[in-house]
């Protein structure tokens, strides 16, 4: 048996076969890794950027949001043997991954609470409109869920009657899920 495999094995190495593999996508100068990776220009997973309308644009683009994927794209395409590095790039990616539109930022919210004649509390809530939240849509939704007067106070900033803060925090990334909850914060 083992002697059998040794002969195959001389055999072989004396008449080496050379595959040639001809992929028939990538350019000669850029290396694309396997996992996918969509371009946030023109929204293709990475290979296809260069079929895309501007692929030097979706070059720049990968430079600036992905420099590190740049860097390993480029280093992997002088290096012989690719393999470990599409490995270790495979367990990369997740959570990381661009999306292909532009994902909009929250930005911060403050919850305030301010004590008006005796007893009763107004709260007073900015930010909404710069978490691309209808004001006047904002202003009537609270005013029917909380069964009180609500007013718009300022440019970005809307004060209901009564002391509503806690339930706020709840409710405000319930209704608008583009609201991160980590950004509310509460002054009061
Ligand atoms: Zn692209």
């Amino acid at each position: 048996m083992a002697e059998a495999l040794s002969d195959d094995i001389e055999s072989n190495s004396s008449n080496p076969i050379s595959v040639q593999v001809n992929y028939p996508g990538p350019k000669h100068d850029i290396q694309y890794p396997l996992n996918i990776q969509y371009c946030g220009e023109c929204s293709l997973p990475l290979e296809y950027c260069e079929y895309g309308a501007d692929p030097e644009r979706c070059r720049e683009w990968l430079e600036r949001t992905l420099p590190d994927l740049l860097n390993q794209m480029q280093a992997s395409g002088n290096a012989n043997d690719d393999k470990s590095g599409e490995k270790k790039r495979q367990t990369r990616g997740g959570k990381g991954m661009p999306k292909g539109k532009k994902k909009f930022e929250a930005q911060r919210i403050v919850l305030n609470k301010q004590q008006r004649k005796g007893n009763k509390f107004v709260t007073i809530i900015q930010g909404l409109a710069s978490n691309e939240v209808d004001i006047e849509l904002a202003r009537k939704f609270f005013a029917q869920k909380f069964s009180c007067g609500c007013s718009k106070s300022g440019d970005d900033e809307l004060t209901i009657q009564g002391d509503v803060v806690s339930e706020l925090i709840d409710l405000l990334p319930d209704k608008w899920n583009q609201i991160n909850p980590e950004l509310i914060e509460d002054k009061s």
